[in-house]
């Protein structure tokens, strides 16, 4: 039996894992022990993800939350290390691009023991976002390379990065499958907020580069308002937003903002609304997973399919292309088997 150890340590990490965690448990040859470093800790940002997604409960727990980069990365680096040399695993596997994932491969190949990183290779070529310093740095530490599309594998070898990369599609569509499946009986989430299917725009903004900037973050909700005049917008506030409005002194009055939702709440939002106004990574996909256009609250996108597709246009580009494409880079919901797969051959 083959020991793999697993860092999450943040919501778009527990929706990956949700997805990976079940195929470790279908997987004989393999145990997975799971580390939570305590980057999300809320029970809307963390918990319900375990209990209604049957994530199993994380053996380590750091409750390592807040803190700057550098004081947090450093605090998760050396508790991951112990626990490492505790569990002393065949292999860690590491998720995306937060301050856990560098940490996890910052201490795993201090120990020499091999990386596998899902989500390889994206790129945003914008170095001043945490995100794209921490997945740069995994990527070139880590063994096995898991990429979500081959925009993914071809930004790996301009780095030079060619051994152990494997194009396995997106992990985040096995989950948002899984999802779609469970969230009609699983969430009342349109009854409970008096919202028509299709009535609705939905919209998410979290990111540093939006949030630390007041400028920015006042110009990302002009936009909001603008979408506002046209339907209700529906904004899941997370918490860094709910700080930055505070501390900026913005008015959010013309938007319908819900606290952050459990996955299947999210899921049901996203089926059911017009369209999509987000910073995030994952819901840009989301949007396209579930045939919504997507407007991306940002000057650039590691999901560069998503617009050669159709289905997502930067804020900065005046109109969304009227044709659009099935992308096949996502695969068709079993990542996470190959995942387990390649592992279980390579261990
Ligand atoms: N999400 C959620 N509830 C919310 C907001 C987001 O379940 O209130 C989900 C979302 O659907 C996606 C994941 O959280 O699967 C993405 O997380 P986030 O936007 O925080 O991070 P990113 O994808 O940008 O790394």
């Amino acid at each position: 039996m083959k020991k793999v150890v697993s860092v999450v340590g943040a919501r778009p990490q527990f929706v990956k894992a949700a997805a990976l965690s079940r195929a470790f448990a279908a997987c004989e040859g393999i145990e997975e022990v799971m580390i939570h470093t305590g980057q999300h800790f809320d029970a809307n940002m963390s918990d319900i993800f375990f209990s209604e997604l049957g994530i199993p409960a994380p053996k380590h727990h750091l409750g390592i939350g807040g803190g700057k980069h550098g004081e947090m990365t450093g605090k998760m680096l050396a508790g991951i290390e112990e626990i490492l040399l505790a569990e002393k695993p065949d292999c860690l596997l590491i998720y995306g691009d937060t301050n856990s994932t560098l940490a996890g491969a910052l201490a795993a190949s201090k120990l020499n023991i091999a990386v596998a990183h899902v989500e390889a290779g994206l790129r945003s070529f914008n170095r001043r976002m945490p995100e794209e310093v921490n997945r740069v740095l995994s990527d070139h530490v880590s063994k096995w390379l898991f990429c979500p599309t081959q925009t993914a594998v071809n930004n790996l070898k301009t780095e030079g990065i060619t051994h152990g990369v494997h194009m396995v599609g997106d992990v985040m569509y096995d989950a948002a499958l899984d999802a779609a499946k469970r969230a009609q009986a699983g969430s009342d989430i349109l009854a409970r907020l008096g919202l028509a299917a299709g009535s609705y725009s939905l919209a998410t903004v979290h990111r540093a580069e939006n949030t630390d900037d007041s400028q920015r973050l006042q110009a990302v909700f002009d936009h909001l308002k603008a979408v506002s005049a046209e339907r209700t917008v529906v904004l899941p506030l997370h918490p860094r937003t709910a700080n930055a409005v505070k501390a900026h002194n913005i008015s959010l009055g013309f938007l319908n903002i819900i606290d952050p939702v459990g996955y299947l709440d999210m899921t049901a939002l996203l089926v059911n609304c017009f369209d999509v106004h987000t910073d995030s990574g994952g819901v840009q996909k989301e949007a396209y997973f579930h045939g919504k256009e997507c407007v991306t609250l940002r000057d650039e996108t590691e999901w560069v399919e998503t617009i050669e597709a159709g289905w997502n246009r930067l804020w900065t580009q005046p109109v969304m292309a009227v044709e659009k494409r099935a992308i096949s880079d996502y695969g068709t919901g079993n990542c996470a088997g190959k995942i387990v797969s390649v592992l279980l051959r390579e261990l």
